[in-house]
């Protein structure tokens, strides 16, 4: 099997040849090891491309992830100062980026569930196709790219802000949800984008709705029902797909396996005996190293980890080895390629 049809193989719940070795690789590991600022690639998408390329050429992994970016037509202003790029975008949210490290939008516009550009404004936190077409089109038919499209409750998180949205969750449910309905459309949209572009895996990105943040009941109201339309939609355009909420979703694991995806990214304070029962039938397990875990350990002890995780799937079906949430950037490229060691 190719990289490509054990990551199908996988996600449909088929038998693999063997385990596939995909840990979660995004642009801050990948630009340190091309030797680039980590920063200087998150703002300019030929050079994050590049650096995902490099990926292929070191490393046999069988895939690597697009993560949120920005890219040259979403910024409209930038300046360099105390080792930072300062980054506005076209939705008026500034990002900090670190001259080494992904940015973050540190400052927001808008602060009322009642702006217009909640349901009118297209994101600028799109950037993720123009990084995929950087990509060398061999990698794209040979390895699978999984490609990040934000959820549309962490869409109004990145719009309104953390705080913001979880009062409204108890103050005015009514009100975020037309907001969150209208968040939707435009994450529809960007699916379909990535479809046009030729992308075969997104990744939902749900950062937001991590069970340290909400309770599994909010996660029903106000995340599940928008994640099941998007999953469904990405089915309808031929990708595959797989859900990404990071930290602990222990409480709220029965209704995410419910979401429609074929795959789910799971955290390493996730169990994978208990979360491999529970999603058998209905979605593959991508766990679940604890990325800090894999930066520190000795390449033998991640051998020796991944073989038991590894061993809790024994009928080859079920599992894609992977990080519960993105490698880290300091990770060392022999753990790396332990980790790939174990699979094979
Ligand atoms: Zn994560």
């Amino acid at each position: 099997m190719n990289s490509i049809e054990r990551t199908n193989a996988a996600l449909d719940l088929k038998e693999y040849d063997h385990v596939s070795p995909q840990p979660q690789i995004d642009v801050a590991y990948a630009a340190k090891l091309m030797g680039v600022p980590v920063g200087k690639a998150f703002i300019d998408e030929k050079i994050h491309a590049d650096a995902l390329n490099n990926v292929f050429e070191v490393h046999d992994v069988d895939g690597v992830y697009v993560n949120l970016c920005l890219s040259s037509a979403d910024i409209v202003s930038q300046e360099f100062r105390d080792g930072a790029y300062y980054v506005k975008d076209v939705c008026g949210a500034t990002w900090t980026v670190n001259e080494d490290d992904i940015g973050s939008a540190t400052e927001r516009d808008i602060t009322s569930l009642d702006d217009e550009r909640l349901f009118n404004m297209s994101p600028a936190i799109f950037a993720a196709v123009d990084v995929y077409k950087g990509i060398d089109q061999k990698w794209r038919d040979e390895k699978a790219i999984v490609v990040g499209v934000t959820g549309a409750f962490s869409h109004v998180v990145f719009l309104y802000g953390l705080e913001n949205t979880m009062m409204a969750m108890v103050l005015e449910p009514e009100k975020l949800k037309e907001v969150i309905d209208a968040r939707l459309r435009f994450a529809l949209e960007n699916i379909d984008k990535l479809a046009d572009a030729g992308c075969k895996y997104l990744w939902i990105g749900e950062g937001s709705a991590s069970g340290s943040l909400i309770s599994p009941d909010m996660y029903r109201e106000f995340v599940l029902p928008y994640q099941q339309k998007m999953a469904e939609h990405i089915r309808k355009r031929g990708m595959r797909s797989v859900v990404h909420i990071c930290g602990d979703i222990n409480k709220a694991i029965e209704s995410v396996v419910t979401c429609g995806t074929d795959g789910i990214d799971l955290d390493h304070m996730n169990d994978l005996a208990t979360v491999r029962d529970i999603a058998k039938d209905k979605m593959c397990v991508k766990g679940n190293f604890d990325p800090v875990d894999l930066q520190e350990w000795s390449p033998d002890k991640i051998i020796e980890v991944a073989k038991e995780k590894i061993a809790l799937f024994p009928n080859n079906k079920g599992l894609i080895l992977s990080t519960g949430c993105l490698v880290t950037r300091d990770t060392p490229k022999e753990n790396i390629d332990a980790f790939v060691k174990a699979c094979l």
